[in-house]
């Protein structure tokens, strides 16, 4: 749906509040799509239930907010997926806000641990967004 958009949130690459402008102005089936976008990227990253606390704190969600609730609380040992599956279906437009923060907060912690364990050696098109100000790019002293 908007790959790039929803990576350069997770990375800080990109204000939240631009995330947020642009959930919003999709209609109610697009911000579905969106929602069960990220949540397939959340568990490609391999989110875990830890992970919840530490990204509610990164988009600036209260612990008792709905999504970070239902993202925090499930039968152990419910997949993760499973669990982040019923933040896509939030009907209310707040929860549904609420989901979509937790969601890039969510990516945010999961996708900079399998950074780190990337070591910029991999594939990952998103690991390697283009630098527009790469100060070493050209020729001139290292
Ligand atoms: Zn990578």
């Amino acid at each position: 749906m908007n790959p790039a958009l929803l990576n350069e949130l997770a990375q800080g690459l990109r204000p939240l509040d631009q995330g947020m402008a642009w959930f919003e102005s999709l209609n109610q089936d697009g911000r579905h799509r969106a929602l069960i976008e990220l949540q397939e990227y959340c568990t490609q990253a391999r989110a875990t239930a830890d992970d919840v606390a530490e990204a509610a704190s990164r988009v600036g969600l209260k612990p008792g907010n709905t999504a970070v609730v239902v993202a925090s609380t499930g039968r152990i040992p419910e997949p993760m997926a499973v669990q982040l599956r019923k933040l896509t279906e939030l009907r209310p437009p707040d929860q549904q806000r609420s989901a979509f923060r937790l969601l890039v907060g969510l990516l945010s912690v999961a996708d900079e641990r399998r950074r780190r364990r990337c070591g910029g050696d991999c594939t990952h098109w998103w690991h390697h967004p283009p630098t527009p100000h790469a100060p070493n790019d050209g020729p001139g002293p290292a």
